[in-house]
């Protein structure tokens, strides 16, 4: 039976109501100019959601995006002002418990916004994880590992400087799978590229490139032979379509990685059925949220594509339920890029999440399992206090560069 939309229920007595959405936009300096064929970033805008409840409980959800309007239709000040102006009214004096009817109810309200939803869901179940005294895994169906292996991305541009990073990583054991962004070069001088750093690391460290959808159909074609033959084992994105990526799969003993093509389980399933690609590269804010990720997770183990977490470069808050989200898959044979916070200079949370031995612990507490510092948000806050005072700089995670 099609069985329609009801309405939330309204409050109750055992139930705790939304009450304020409070939005507030933070900047951050990156350690270094980081270069996508798409954009060179050299700071992180992120827009982080709380969301207040009628028993005390405060949830926080991020967004973010890559190189401002580069990547896609959202930019943090649009989720910002959407989240303000459209999702508020639709949320505030609902149900806070029933995170899944509610993020429905959203749907029904807001088209696409997808980087949007995932922050404001992520608000929603960090806030009943706090209230359960569940972490967030947890609610979306248990953790199956406590630690996902962390790939880096070498984007700086030189060679030799890339080179010299990655033997850091390797040294201070944070890293040993390697992912270059390529693409925004002559092909030959990318392949030259690949293949210098390819040949420095040796055994030690896995390569693999990512090229924002930069070549045409037939560029990918000769640039993913040649990467084959330099050793690369992953190629992600090569071109836009997913039909193209249907026609380059299998063709050359090179994996094959679908991302932007991804924006949630519809076009996972859409890819699955022209098996277009070997793995799929899931982000939670792409997807629109935790449970659409689990969704796509679903398409690609029944369609026997392999699994890789991916990231928008998020802040600890994004980059934290990506991992919830992630230590929950089936299959994930393709470990994590969860790296976004160790590309900042900046910490804003109480406690650095631990990134160590290759790998990032999945935090345990209730919810999320984070605090914010919140003298830091405000200082990083746009338009905040920081013209006026200087912060010291407090404990950064160990091993950043
Ligand atoms: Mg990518």
């Amino acid at each position: 039976m099609n069985q329609s939309f009801a309405p939330l229920t309204p409050a109750t007595e055992t139930c705790a109501v939304i009450t304020r959405i409070e939005t507030v936009i933070i900047d951050l300096p990156t350690i270094r100019p980081h270069k996508l064929s798409v954009a060179t970033m050299t700071g992180q805008v992120l827009v982080l959601v709380r969301v207040h409840c009628s028993d005390g409980i405060v949830g926080i959800g991020e967004g973010t995006t890559i190189g401002g309007l580069a990547y896609g239709g959202e930019s943090p000040e649009s989720m910002k002002t959407n989240i303000d102006t459209w999702f508020a009214p639709a949320m505030v004096g609902q149900d806070a418990t029933r995170v899944q009817a509610l993020m429905g109810r959203i749907g029904s309200l807001v088209r696409e916004n997808r980087f949007a939803k995932s922050a404001v869901e992520t608000a929603l179940l960090d806030a009943q994880g706090k209230r359960l005294g569940l972490p967030v895994s947890e609610l979306l169906g248990g953790r199956r590992r406590d630690r996902l292996p962390v790939a880096w991305t070498l984007a700086s541009g030189d060679t030799s400087r890339d080179i010299a990073e990655a033997e850091q990583m390797l040294d201070c054991r944070r890293h040993r799978i390697f992912k270059l962004k390529i693409g925004a070069r002559p092909i030959r001088d990318d392949i030259a590229h690949v293949a210098a750093i390819r040949s420095a690391l040796g055994a030690r460290g896995a390569v693999r490139v990512d090229v924002n959808m930069a070549w045409s159909e037939l560029e990918a074609a000769w640039g993913m032979a040649a990467l084959a033959d330099a050793g690369c084992e992953l190629v992600e994105q090569p071109v836009a379509s997913s039909a193209a990526l249907a026609r380059l799969v299998r063709r050359f003993p090179v994996a094959l990685m679908a991302d932007e093509a991804l924006t949630g389980p519809e076009s996972a399933f859409e890819l699955a059925q022209v098996q277009g690609a070997d793995v799929f590269a899931v982000k939670l804010e792409q997807s629109g949220g935790a449970f659409n990720a689990l969704r796509v997770a679903a398409i690609a183990d029944a369609a026997g594509i392999g699994l890789y977490g991916g990231t928008m470069l998020e802040g600890a808050v994004g980059t934290v339920i990506s991992a919830h989200a992630f230590a929950t898959f089936a299959n994930l044979q393709w470990g994590t890029e969860l790296f976004g916070p160790l590309l900042l200079t900046e910490e804003i949370l109480a406690e650095p999440l631990d990134y160590s031995e290759f790998e990032l612990s999945v935090p345990n507490g209730p919810g999320l399992g984070l605090t914010l510092d919140e003298d830091r948000v405000a200082f990083f806050a746009r338009d905040g206090i920081r013209k006026t005072i200087s912060l010291p700089p407090k404990n950064l995670s160990a091993g950043k560069v």
